[in-house]
Formats: structure tokens, C-alpha cells, sequence
């Protein structure tokens, strides 16, 4: 637990109770030195005699409170981790009116009005601000590595056809690994084929649909694989889904690519790849679909982790 300066107890102590402060580098009361009087509610002390049974009363009174000190000065130590890293201060991002809408950092795919972000967007339609499956699939001009990924989806109404057949549609990262859209509302199919799957990988941990005609949000937290030169894989992809509001996939990392017909493999691929939704027959509808890029903090190592306890420097040395 950190303790902030100036917050330790033992220093308003040292205020209030009259210690006698030792020289500077030297610690007070925790050593036992230079305590001349601990608390003024307490009897001072006197030179005139006192009964025996008096003393022994004022004896277990001040070792009662002295233990009820120093076990709360051991909760609140007065040493504070430093971790030695200088970290920059993180970015401030405005966040939309609601979480559906971007923040002022987001790349907006679709905000209702058109689709001038998406290759093959043309052959798409814009029904009441929605974005419905037409010939073909999209894929977004710009181009993401780590993401944040947000989009609404409702499968279409009346539902018809059954399996795989049923309001199938996908979110596919830099063009090859498959999130699935399905209508999995009573509908069932191999449990790696149904919405929030891992294609032919993995299945959600739980069915979160909502019927056939109600928006579900999905909030994909994406890690895009490396690769070496050499080609060969340095980390897997990895993928956190929220369906909405739960948690259905949990950093799972990939395999590899998720075609039909195959195993999954890697093939080296640049860092960054557009996102695609798939056209499976099935005229499902879209809104709200922003990306954010994931930048992790920036902190420069500029010296040793350490202990500060007051004036003093403690270096931690690891066992
Ligand atoms: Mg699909």
C-alpha cells in the first residue's frame, strides 16, 4: 500500500504527542529513541510517589496503546515503492455521448450517413442509417494492427433458414482471422461456428444473442500477431470479445487464419491490415462501428526500482 508523504501517522505523532525528533537520517519512535511522553490523555509522569497498584495500571495502559501504535504504523509503513520508470502522461480522449459512440480519438467506419470508408462499400446499403450486407464483402481503406473495435449488429427479421444459414456474416481482422456473426438465438449449429466463435477454433464461453430484430454490440480488443523476418511466428494474434456487455472470449490467442476448408497456419503478414465483414447471403444490419488504435503507455526506465522511506534511499535487492 502506498503512503503518501506527509499522510504517515507516525509524523502527526510526532507533531502532537511532543516526541523528541532525533537528528536528521534518523527515524523516530520506530527505533524506541527520543519518545519523552506519548500521549497527553495519558496521566504525565510524576515524581511524587504513587501506589504500587496505580503504577502497574499506567504500566499496561501505555503497553496496550504502545502495541495499537505500532501495529497501525506497520499497516501504513513509511516506505513507498518507486518503480523507477518516468512515464509520460497518458493522452486525454474525450469519450462519446454513450460507450456506443466513438470517442474523439476513433476512426469512424460508419456512422449511419454512408459508406465512403469501406472498398466495395457501393454495393451496401444505407436503410434508415443502418448498413445492411449487399453483394460482396467490405473492407475498411484504412488500415489497424492492434484495435479496439466497436459495432452493433441485428440479424434479420422474420428469422429464416437454419445453422450456419441464419443471419451469417463475419468481422474479419486484417483480412483473414474471423470473428463470427450468426443469428445464435435458438438456433443451433457446431459451437465454434456460432456468433462470438473464433471460426473453427473456438467457441464463445457463453451465448450472449439477443433475437432476431435487437442490436448486439460487439467490443473486440484485437492483438494483431508478429511475425520475424525470417517469416516465422514471434506471438500469436489474440482477441478479447465483449458480447454485448459480456465477457465471451478472454485474450484468446489464435491459431491462425480461420478458413472453411483447412487447418488454421500463420503466413507472415504486414502489421497492419484492413477489417473486413463478410457477405454470407443473409442481409444483416450494422451501425455505430468505430475503431480506436491501441497504443500501451509510454514510460522510460531512468533508474533502479527503490524504497524511499523519508530522507532515505533503499535499493530493493532481489533474492
Ligand atoms: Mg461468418
Amino acid at each position: 500500500m502506498l503512503s503518501e508523504k506527509g499522510s504517515d501517522p507516525l509524523r502527526q505523532d510526532a507533531k502532537t504527542n511532543q516526541i523528541d525528533l532525533p537528528p536528521m537520517g534518523q527515524t523516530p519512535f520506530r527505533n524506541g529513541a527520543h519518545l519523552q511522553h506519548v500521549n497527553p490523555m495519558l496521566p504525565a509522569p510524576t515524581h511524587s510517589p504513587r501506589p504500587r497498584r496505580y503504577s502497574a495500571h499506567f504500566a499496561l495502559r501505555t503497553a496496550v496503546l504502545l502495541c495499537c501504535m505500532l501495529g497501525r504504523s506497520s499497516q501504513t509503513s513509511g516506505q513507498e515503492y518507486l518503480s523507477g520508470i518516468q512515464w509520460e502522461r497518458p493522452p486525454i480522449v474525450a469519450p462519446g455521448q454513450t460507450d456506443a459512440m466513438p470517442p474523439a480519438d476513433a476512426v469512424v467506419l460508419f456512422d449511419g450517413s454512408d459508406t465512403a470508408a469501406w472498398v466495395n462499400g457501393e454495393n451496401w446499403k444505407v436503410e434508415e442509417g443502418n448498413l445492411v450486407i449487399g453483394r460482396g464483402e467490405i473492407r475498411s481503406k484504412e488500415e489497424f494492427g492492434d484495435c479496439q473495435l466497436h459495432l452493433e449488429w441485428s440479424a434479420p427479421v422474420p428469422a429464416s433458414g437454419s445453422g450456419q444459414g441464419r443471419g451469417n456474416s463475419g468481422i474479419f481482422f486484417m483480412g483473414r482471422y474471423e470473428v463470427q456473426v450468426l443469428d445464435s438465438y435458438d438456433n443451433e449449429t457446431y459451437s465454434d461456428g456460432q456468433a462470438g466463435a473464433i471460426y473453427k477454433q473456438t467457441p464463445p464461453m457463453v451465448n450472449a444473442m439477443r433475437p432476431p430484430g435487437q442490436w448486439n454490440t460487439y467490443d473486440i480488443f484485437w492483438k494483431a500477431p508478429r511475425f520475424a523476418d525470417d517469416g516465422s511466428l514471434r506471438s500469436p494474434a489474440a482477441i478479447t470479445l465483449v458480447h454485448n456487455g459480456i465477457l465471451v472470449l478472454n485474450h484468446f490467442e489464435l491459431l491462425g487464419d480461420t478458413p472453411f476448408h483447412r487447418p488454421p497456419r500463420y503466413e507472415a503478414h504486414g502489421e497492419k491490415g484492413p477489417i473486413s465483414i463478410q457477405d454470407h447471403g443473409n442481409p444483416v444490419r450494422f451501425r455505430n462501428i468505430w475503431v480506436r488504435e491501441i497504443k500501451p503507455p509510454v514510460g522510460t526506465q531512468v533508474r533502479e526500482p527503490f524504497l524511499r522511506d523519508g530522507e532515505k534511499e533503499i535499493p530493493i535487492t532481489t533474492p
